[in-house]
């Protein structure tokens, strides 16, 4: 028989005041398993913590989100937003289903090449473009997107010296009703700063302006602001073909689709207030075929939707390190993986559910994570139930941004495994090591030796 472990008794105040119409959430069932793997086995594989990618999910959402914008409009195309999540296993699963690649940085654009994504299904966007990245895309006829005059100027010499041509598009900044307005990226609509550029863009030759892009924000919860980013490319594609008689071949409404996630603070939780893939698809569709495009002049829909696609494939799975008790009464749960590993934390409650049998008895707790600086904190607040040391527990949501934004602090970024849609389990990224953070070191001779 298995000693009980002894609890020392705490009186809790009742919170009366604190429940929402909706009841205080605590999770009733473990999460025993990913894709029909179970987590004891995954960490018991390759170790604690532990990121896991689910391949069908990923595969679902993207046909989903696919579905809902096909259904409602004759062009559309997806391109998979790197930045979101740039492991290449999981760029390829997007590639694969069809979509085109969209970066932000030269990093992020080889890596795209790498991944045999040809040049002209590679959109580039963001603001730190040298002249030499700008001639590679050039030369591989990319879509560039331009994001300040600066940028254009640089784009226009540069052509003028190798004499080329390029495709570009320009990203507009706009009033949606959401703010704060994203106003450093790109031209502004409402100052006529876009359409300034527009006509400083058509009035070159080496140029041809084929698109209009936008990125209104990212986790939107306001399907409506779609609406009126769409209405503005449209109105300032309509007076390019009035003014220079140019057809604009596609608009770009970028990325910021909300994912289920909750928001810190919020009253409800995130998948019960999100607008559906379906409802984002309606407003925009609507908004372009009702514009008033002849029919042959129609643009195609490019979206870069990152975050909605890829959030609840990833989790994180973790242990527990131990227990304490703070000053204040409070319970204190410490895990292995902190915010070096979940940047997201500063932003989402997330979902944390136990990985075994668990007793009813819960209590409200800190969750914090193993590094030495008091901000490391996963959730200040959540209900659980008593974790004993060792008890393993899975993160849900956490596929977007954390593995691209992780941070080397004390600790090294683990393994990350991904499942495929047979169930069987792929390392797609090594944990790394002493070695990995003593390859980049140099120590200067006169400082080898000690004595001590
Ligand atoms: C980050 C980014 C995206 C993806 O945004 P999500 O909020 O993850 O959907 C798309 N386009 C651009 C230009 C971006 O910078």
């Amino acid at each position: 028989m298995v000693k009980l472990s002894y609890e020392r008794p705490v009186i809790q105040k009742l919170n009366t005041g604190s429940m929402n119409k909706f009841g205080t959430r605590t999770e009733y069932a473990p999460f025993t398993h990913i894709d029909n793997v179970a987590v004891k086995d995954l960490i018991k594989d390759y170790g604690s913590p532990l990121f896991v990618i689910s391949e069908q999910q990923i595969r679902k959402n993207y046909q989903q989100a696919n579905r809902a914008f096909r259904t409602r409009y004759p062009k559309v195309q997806f391109a998979w937003s790197y930045k979101t999540n740039y492991l290449n296993a999981v760029c390829k699963v997007f590639h694969q289903e069809g979509a085109w690649a969209e970066v932000v940085s030269i990093f992020e654009y080889k890596k795209a090449l790498g991944n045999g994504v040809p040049g002209n299904k590679i959109i580039f966007n963001g603001p730190d473009k040298t002249e030499e990245d700008l001639e590679l895309a050039v030369n591989n006829n990319s879509l560039i997107h331009i994001d300040h005059f600066d940028e254009l100027y640089m784009l226009i010499e540069l052509l003028q010296r190798i004499n080329k041509k390029a495709s570009v598009a320009i990203r507009v900044n706009m009033d949606t009703g959401v703010y704060p307005i994203w106003d450093r990226f790109g031209f502004n609509y409402e100052n006529g700063q876009a359409w300034n550029a527009i006509n400083k863009i058509m009035s070159h030759p080496e140029l041809e302006l084929n698109g209009l892009h936008c990125h209104i924000g990212t986790y939107m919860l306001s399907a409506g602001a779609y609406g009126i980013a769409a209405w503005k490319l449209c109105d300032l594609a309509v007076n390019i073909k009035a003014k220079w008689n140019k057809v604009i071949d596609y608009i770009d409404l970028g990325g910021g689709f909300a994912s289920a996630n909750t928001l810190k603070g919020s009253y409800l939780q995130g998948s019960d207030i999100i607008p559906t893939m379906e409802e984002y698809a309606d407003i925009i569709s609507n908004t372009i075929l009702n514009f008033g495009f002849k029919p042959d002049e129609l643009p195609t829909l490019f979206l870069e939707t990152g975050r909605a696609l890829i959030d609840d494939a990833g989790y994180l799975c973790g242990s527990v390190i131990a227990n304490k008790r703070l000053s204040d009464g409070r319970r204190a749960t410490i895990m292995d993986f902190g915010v070096n590993l979940l940047f997201t934390a500063f932003w989402y409650n997330h979902k944390i559910t136990p990985a075994q049998e668990f007793s009813h008895h819960t209590e409200d707790m800190v969750v914090y994570g193993p590094l030495c600086m008091n901000i490391d904190c996963i959730r200040e607040s959540i209900n659980l139930p008593l974790l004993n040391k060792g008890d393993q527990v899975v993160v849900h949501r956490v596929g977007a941004y954390n593995m691209t934004q992780w941070m080397q602090f004390i600790q090294m970024r683990p393994n990350v495994v991904m499942i495929d849609t047979n169930s069987k389990v792929h390392l797609i990224r090594d944990k790394e090591s002493l070695e990995t953070m003593l390859r980049y070191e140099k120590l200067p001779l006169h400082l080898e030796k000690i004595d001590l």
